[in-house]
C-alpha cells in the first residue's frame, strides 16, 4: 500500500501542540503546515480542481471535535435488524477511495480530510458510558467516516485506543479496515478487547474498485499478524458485489481467508448487500465510469437504496454461509442492513429484538450458531 501523503497539513489554532498533530508533523516533515483560524473550512473550496472529492482527501485539517463521539451505526434504520453497534470517530473521510463508498455522497463538497485532536474528550465520553453500564456488553467501532487503521503510521490513534479498551471488561472495540497497517497495534496487549477487521472482496472486484487499499494478499498477511499478536479477527464480506464468476471468486476468497488464520479466534464475520443511494450512484458515474458496479441487477428498496435483485442476494448469502460453516463453523454470523424477512430466508428465523444480535456477537453460542447455519444451508 502506497504511505498516506497529503499535500498540505492545515491545524486550527490552538491545537499546535496536540499529541496527534506532533506525531503527524513528525512522520510528514515535507508536507506544508498552515495554521487557520477556526471555521477556516466553511469558506475553504477545492472545487477548482477536477475531482473536489479526491483533492479533499489529500488536504490534512487538525481541528477539535465540538460535539459528542458516541453515536449509534446509523445502520440501524427502522425496517432493518440491527446489531445495537456504537461508533466513534477521530477522523473524517478517508485516504483511500473505493468506488461505492458512501463518504462520496455524505461528505460531499467537504473540502479536507479531518482528524479531531481532542482524543482525551473521546476517552473520558466513553469511560463515562461505558462505566456507567457495567452490566452492559458494548461493541464499539472506528470505521464509520474512514478505515480505522489506514493513518495509523500518521497519526498514532491505535496507541490512544488499545491501552484504554484493554482495562475495560465490558467493551470491545473494532477497528475496520482494508489497509495493511498494523505495525502500530503489534506492540500493545489488546488483552482480548480488540477486535481488528478486514472487508474482504475477491482480488478480481478489489484491484479495480477499491483504490488505494492494500491488496487481498497484504490484508490477509496483516490479519494473521495481528492475530498472532493477541488480537481478535473479524470479517466483512460487505459489499458483496455480484459480477460474472462471483461464486469461484468468493469461494477462493473464503477459503484462502480461514486457512491462512485460526478461526477460534475470529471474533464475528458479516455479510451484506451493496447498497447505494440515487445520488451515489450518479457520483459514482461522474467519478468512476469504469465501475462494474452499476450494471447488475439491483432494485430500489424501502429505504432509498439500491441493492441487489432479493433473490440474488439471498442466494449470494446462502453460498457463502455455507461456504462458512464449511471452513470456520463456530464463528458468528450477522447480516448488515438486511430485513427480517431476508434473515429468515438465510439463516431460518429473524432475531426476536435488536439486543439479540448483539448478544451474539459479543458472547456467542456456538449451538445456536450452529442451529443458525444449518437452517440457511439445508434451505438454500
Ligand atoms: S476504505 Fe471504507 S471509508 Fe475508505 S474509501 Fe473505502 S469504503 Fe470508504
Amino acid at each position: 500500500m502506497t504511505p498516506y501523503k497529503p499535500s498540505e497539513i492545515l491545524i486550527e489554532r490552538g491545537e499546535e501542540n496536540a499529541r496527534v498533530v506532533q506525531r503527524a508533523l513528525a512522520q510528514l516533515p515535507e508536507v506544508p503546515v498552515r495554521v487557520v483560524d477556526k471555521g477556516w473550512e466553511r469558506q475553504a473550496s477545492v472545487s477548482d480542481t477536477a475531482d473536489p472529492f479526491a483533492a479533499g482527501k489529500r488536504r490534512l485539517l487538525f481541528t477539535r471535535q465540538r460535539s459528542t463521539f458516541l453515536e449509534h451505526c446509523p445502520a440501524g434504520t427502522p425496517g432493518l435488524v440491527c446489531c445495537n453497534y456504537l461508533v466513534v470517530s477521530l477522523v473524517s473521510n478517508c485516504p483511500m477511495d473505493c468506488s461505492y463508498c458512501f463518504l462520496q455522497e455524505y461528505l460531499a463538497n467537504n473540502p479536507t480530510l479531518k482528524i479531531f485532536t481532542n482524543v482525551d474528550d473521546l476517552l473520558s465520553e466513553l469511560g463515562a458510558a461505558v462505566d456507567r453500564h457495567p452490566w452492559r456488553q458494548f461493541r464499539i467501532g472506528t470505521g464509520e467516516l474512514s478505515d480505522s487503521l489506514a493513518l495509523d503510521p500518521v497519526l498514532g490513534f491505535s496507541g490512544d485506543l488499545v491501552p484504554f479498551f484493554a482495562r475495560r471488561k465490558n467493551v470491545l472495540l473494532e477497528f475496520k479496515t482494508k489497509s495493511d497497517c498494523v505495525d502500530g497495534l503489534l506492540v500493545l496487549d489488546p488483552k482480548d478487547r480488540v477486535v481488528v477487521s478486514w472487508t474482504l472482496t475477491p482480488p478480481e472486484i478489489s484491484d479495480k474498485e477499491e483504490h488505494g487499499t492494500a491488496s487481498f494478499s497484504a490484508r490477509l498477511e496483516a490479519a494473521r499478524r495481528v492475530q498472532a499478536a493477541g488480537y481478535k479477527l473479524g470479517f466483512h464480506f460487505d459489499p458483496l458485489i455480484e459480477y460474472p464468476g462471483w461464486e469461484e471468486g468468493y469461494r477462493d476468497t473464503v477459503m484462502r481467508t480461514f486457512s491462512a488464520i485460526d478461526p477460534r479466534r475470529v471474533a464475528w464475520v458479516s455479510l451484506g448487500s451493496l447498497r447505494l443511494t440515487p445520488a451515489l450512484r450518479a457520483t459514482m458515474r461522474q467519478r468512476f465510469p469504469q465501475t462494474r458496479l452499476l450494471s447488475g441487477e439491483q432494485i430500489l428498496c424501502a429505504d432509498g437504496k439500491w441493492r441487489t435483485f432479493q433473490a440474488l442476494r439471498v442466494k449470494m448469502y446462502r453460498t457463502l454461509t455455507a461456504w462458512l460453516k464449511e471452513t470456520a463453523a463456530q464463528v458468528p454470523l450477522y447480516m448488515c442492513m438486511e430485513t427480517a424477512p431476508v434473515w429468515e430466508k438465510v439463516f431460518g428465523r429473524a432475531p426476536t429484538c435488536d439486543k439479540e444480535v448483539a448478544r451474539m456477537l459479543v458472547a456467542p453460542h456456538p449451538l445456536d450458531h450452529e442451529k443458525n447455519v444449518h437452517a440457511s444451508t439445508s434451505s438454500a
